[in-house]
C-alpha cells in the first residue's frame, strides 16, 4: 500500500511527488507516456514557483533554462501604447526575479530526475490509469501498461494531476464550472535566426487590434511565441499548416528568418473544478482548472496546488493533523484560482476586444486612467491573496499573502531565508515590536512553531526586504504557515494572543 499515488507526471505531478517524496512519504507516480512532452507549452513562471523549486533543491539545475521576462507592452487601435506590464526592481520580495520565461521540456526533465532520485517514490512510466475505486481505508487503482497488461495498486490518497482531460475527474464525476471564456487561438512557437531577430520587437507585445488580437512573447534564447486569435469563419486546421501560419506571421517574418517549431490551434477556456476533493481523491493542476494564457499562469497554478496540498497531506500522514485539514486545500485553492482566472480573463478582454468602437473607448479609458502617461505595472500585482481556509479571522491586507524571503547572513555566507528558517510554522517578530509582544510571543507559542526576530540570529537580512514589509504592513509580528502564506499579522500582545488561540483551535479541530 502506498501512502499517496499521483496520476500524471507533468509539472504538477512532478512537483507534488517531489514535495511529498522529500518528506519520505511512500508514493507511486504514474504517467501514460514514457517521455516528457518535447514541445513547450508553459513559457512563463514566477518567483513563488522558484521558491517551490528551491524547496525541491533544483534551482541551480533549472536556472540555465530561464531568462527574465521582458516587459509586455499593450498597443491599441492606432498603434499607441496603452498599458505596460513589467517586473519589480531588486531587492526581490521572494528572493528570485519575480517574472521569468523558461523552456518547459528541460525544466520538466529536471523535476522528473529529482523525483526519480527519491528513495520513497516509485515511478511507473507507460502506465495509464483506467479505473479507480475507493472505500473508507484506501483507493484502488487499475493501471494498464503499453503492452496491455493490467495491474492494481492501492494508496491511502490519490492526487489526480492528469491534465485538462483528466481521466480521474471523469471517473469520479467531478464537474467543472465554466467561468465564461471560450475563444479559438493559434499558438505558434518559432526558432528565429540572427536576421529574423533583428526585425522583431525587443519587448513582448500585446497587439490589442480588433481585426486580429495577437500576443508576441520573447522566450529564452531564440525562441519566440505568437498567440494569434482566429477570426470567425477561419479554419483553425488550415491556419495551423505551415502555409497558413507563415501567412499570419508575414507581418513580422519570412520563412528565411526562422523555423517553425510548433503550431497548434486551441480553444482558450476558463474552467475551475466545483469540488477539488472526493473522499481520498484530490484534483490538482490542469485537471482542476484551465485558464487563458494571457498572464502565463497555467502551470504556476498547478505548482501552487501541489505546494498547498503536499504539506497538508504530509502532516495528516504523519498524524500531526486530522483529515479535516485536507478540506482546506480545495477551499483555499478554488478561491485563489477563481479570482486569478477572473483577473486573467479581464486582461484577455482588454487584448481581445473585437468591436472597433469599444476598442477605441478602451484605449481612451486606459490612457485617461494613467493621466496620458503609461507607467509600467508589475505583473505580480495581479496575484490575489488567499481569502478562505486556514487563516486567522482578521481583516488585513497581508493576511493570506506570501511572506517575503530576504537574503540572510548564515555561516559567513549570504543565503535565501528558507534555507535557514526551514518550512514549519514560524512566528517572525520585527525589532520594532514592543517588549510585551516579544514576551507574549514566547509564552503563547504553538507546538512545533519556531520564533525568529528580525536582525538577530538567523534573520540578519541584507537588503531591508523584511524591514520594509513590516513597515508597509504596519505590523510587528507575523505568523507564517509551512507554505509561506501569512496566517495573521499582529502589532500588540493582545492581538497575537488572540491569533494564537485561533491557531490552536484550528490545530485542535484539525488534529481531532
Ligand atoms: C499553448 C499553451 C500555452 C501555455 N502557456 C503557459 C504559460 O506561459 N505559463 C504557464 O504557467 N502555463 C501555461 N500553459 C499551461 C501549462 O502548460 C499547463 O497548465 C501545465 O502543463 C499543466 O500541468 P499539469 O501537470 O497539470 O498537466 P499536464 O502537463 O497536461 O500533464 C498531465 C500528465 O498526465 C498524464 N496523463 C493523462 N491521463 C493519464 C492517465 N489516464 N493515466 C496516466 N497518466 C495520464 C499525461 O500524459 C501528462 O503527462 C500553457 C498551455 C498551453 C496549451
Amino acid at each position: 500500500m502506498y501512502d499517496v499515488a499521483i496520476i500524471g507526471f507533468g509539472p504538477t505531478g512532478a512537483v507534488a511527488a517531489g514535495l511529498l517524496g522529500g518528506q519520505g512519504i511512500r508514493m507511486l507516480v504514474c504517467d501514460r507516456l514514457t517521455e516528457v512532452y518535447d514541445k513547450p507549452r508553459a513559457i512563463s513562471l514566477d518567483h513563488e514557483i522558484m521558491r517551490v523549486f528551491q524547496q525541491l533543491g533544483v534551482v541551480a539545475q533549472v536556472e540555465p533554462f530561464m531568462e527574465p521576462f521582458t516587459n509586455s507592452e499593450f498597443y491599441g487601435v492606432d498603434g499607441q501604447l496603452i498599458r505596460c506590464m513589467s517586473t519589480v526592481a531588486p531587492p526581490y520580495p521572494l528572493g528570485f526575479n519575480p517574472s521569468l520565461v523558461f523552456s518547459q521540456p528541460p525544466v520538466e526533465k529536471v523535476l522528473r530526475a529529482h523525483v526519480q532520485s527519491l528513495p520513497s517514490v516509485t515511478v511507473a512510466l507507460g502506465q495509464t490509469l483506467t479505473q479507480l475505486t475507493q472505500d473508507e481505508q484506501h483507493v484502488t487503482l487499475q493501471l494498464q501498461a503499453q503492452d496491455g497488461t493490467v495491474t492494481e495498486a492501492n494508496a491511502r490518497y490519490v492526487i489526480a494531476c492528469d491534465g485538462a482531460s483528466s481521466t480521474v475527474r471523469g471517473l469520479m464525476g467531478m464537474a467543472l464550472q465554466d467561468l465564461g471564456f471560450d475563444q479559438p487561438w493559434l499558438v505558434v512557437d518559432v526558432l528565429i535566426n540572427e536576421q529574423g531577430l533583428a526585425k522583431l520587437p525587443t519587448v513582448s507585445v500585446q497587439y490589442c487590434e480588433p481585426q486580429r488580437p495577437c500576443t508576441y512573447l520573447i522566450c529564452p534564447g531564440n525562441h519566440r511565441r505568437w498567440e494569434i486569435s482566429i477570426n470567425p469563419g477561419e479554419d483553425p486546421q488550415q491556419l495551423a499548416t505551415p502555409e497558413g501560419t507563415w501567412k499570419l506571421l508575414s507581418r513580422w517574418l519570412t520563412p528565411e528568418d526562422a523555423t517553425l517549431w510548433r503550431q497548434a490551434s486551441y480553444r482558450f477556456h476558463a474552467l475551475v473544478a466545483q469540488d477539488w476533493r472526493k473522499g481520498r481523491v484530490f484534483l490538482a493542476g490542469d485537471a482542476a482548472h484551465q485558464q487563458p494564457p494571457f498572464l502565463g499562469q497555467g502551470m504556476c497554478q498547478g505548482v501552487r496546488d501541489a505546494a498547498n496540498l503536499s504539506w497538508k497531506l504530509g502532516a495528516v500522514l504523519r498524524g500531526e493533523a486530522g483529515d479535516a485539514l485536507l478540506d482546506s486545500y480545495g477551499e483555499e485553492r478554488r478561491g485563489h484560482v477563481t479570482e486569478l482566472t477572473t483577473r486573467i480573463k479581464a486582461v484577455g478582454q482588454i487584448v481581445g476586444e473585437r468591436d472597433p468602437v469599444k476598442a477605441r473607448a478602451r484605449d481612451a479609458h486606459l490612457l485617461e486612467a494613467c493621466g496620458g502617461v503609461v507607467k509600467p505595472q508589475p505583473r505580480q500585482n495581479v496575484q490575489p491573496a488567499l481569502t478562505h481556509g486556514l487563516l486567522a479571522a482578521q481583516t488585513h491586507p497581508a493576511r493570506g499573502t506570501l511572506f517575503p524571503q530576504p537574503w540572510v547572513q548564515h555561516a559567513g555566507a549570504s543565503v535565501r531565508m528558507d534555507e535557514v528558517l526551514g518550512r514549519g510554522w514560524r512566528l517572525i517578530i520585527s525589532p520594532q515590536a514592543d517588549a510585551t509582544l516579544k514576551v507574549a510571543a514566547s509564552a503563547h507559542g504553538v507546538k512545533g512553531m519556531t520564533l525568529h526576530t528580525l536582525g538577530q540570529g538567523a534573520l540578519i537580512e541584507a537588503d531591508g526586504v523584511l524591514e520594509n514589509w513590516f513597515t508597509q504592513n504596519n505590523c510587528t509580528a507575523a505568523i507564517v504557515r509551512p507554505d509561506h502564506y501569512v496566517f495573521s499579522v499582529a502589532s500588540s500582545d493582545a492581538e497575537l494572543a488572540h491569533q494564537f488561540t485561533q491557531l490552536r483551535q484550528h490545530i485542535e479541530v484539525l488534529a481531532a
